[in-house]
């Protein structure tokens, strides 16, 4: 397994940080995920985008284009196999000489990456499709879920809910009973026959799958689609549940708390889709 640390390949033995590294002491860094498909990456350029908005947002500076992002993506696939692989890159703010809350100004970030494999490409199959359960709970993260950050403890403790109970996420709402998201998915519902997803705000990351999932369905125009708010109460009663991420495309919920969601089956709008979205995910 070969890895990229500060500028060079590496086998991951090999790979050593320092533990004074800000990442490891205060989770003060970035990260993204982008899947690829027999070497082909899938919306490399709005993750990118995303993790340098990240960036901004904490005031990590790195001079990295996009390009020279791809050309790490393209050299750790052909160095692990170009099967289907994700892509994991990390910026932290960098090693300090001292443990201390405020940026220091004068460290380097620190940059990782590395490829991991990821299962083939959803199939828009109705019959074949993982059947996802979920749990549902207040969300208790912070206030600044828009950004990608690599402090994930409030994320994994409402992730190991949902595996404690026996399930496969947990969906999140806030403390008006709205849906956010879920601990590491976003998450939309149909009802109706019309395709429903909370908002972009500070309550939930804005993911690239919803991303071009959204555009996608506009531009197809068979599915009405609203961006709005969505209370628990529409959950429960939605026709269809959906969880989206890089790894998972558009998974179907069939269950909720225990009990089923619409007639707890894989929905035909899911089918439509992830037929679209399998049919153009490429063109980002
Ligand atoms: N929400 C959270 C909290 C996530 O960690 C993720 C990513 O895995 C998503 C949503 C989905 O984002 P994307 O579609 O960009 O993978």
């Amino acid at each position: 397994n070969i890895v990229f640390l500060n500028g060079q390949f590496m086998p991951i033995s090999e790979a050593k940080i320092s533990p004074m590294d800000r990442g490891f002491l205060f989770g003060d860094g970035i990260y993204e995920v982008v899947p690829s498909y027999k070497g082909k990456l899938v919306g490399f350029g709005l993750h990118i985008q995303r993790m340098q908005d990240g960036m901004n947002a904490i005031g990590i500076k790195l001079n990295k284009s996009v390009d020279d992002w791809r050309d790490i993506a393209q050299s750790l696939i052909e160095q692990n196999g170009k099967g289907n692989l994700g892509l994991y890159f990390h910026v932290s703010r960098g090693a300090d000489i001292k443990r201390f809350h405020a940026y220091p100004d004068d460290i380097e970030a620190t940059v990782f990456a590395y490829a991991f494999e990821i299962p083939e490409a959803t199939v828009a199959d109705k019959t074949l499709v993982k059947q996802f359960k979920v749990a549902s709970t207040q969300d208790l993260r912070w206030k600044r879920c828009q950004i990608k950050s690599t402090s994930l403890l409030g994320n994994v403790m409402h992730f190991q809910q949902g595996h404690d109970a026996g399930v496969h996420e947990t969906i999140l709402y806030n403390q008006h009973n709205e849906l956010t998201e879920a601990s590491a998915c976003n998450v939309f519902i149909v009802k109706n026959e019309v395709v429903i997803t909370p908002p972009l705000d500070n309550q939930l990351l804005p993911g690239i799958t919803r991303h071009m999932l959204l555009d996608i369905l506009r531009k197809d125009g068979t599915l009405q689609v609203e961006e709005r708010v969505i209370s628990m109460n529409e959950v429960r009663a939605a026709d269809e549940l959906w969880i989206t991420s890089s790894s998972k495309d558009i998974a179907p919920v069939v269950e909720l708390d225990g009990k089923p969601v619409g007639n707890g089956k894989v929905g035909d709008i899911w089918q439509l889709a992830q037929t679209l979205y399998s049919a153009n995910k490429h063109n980002y």
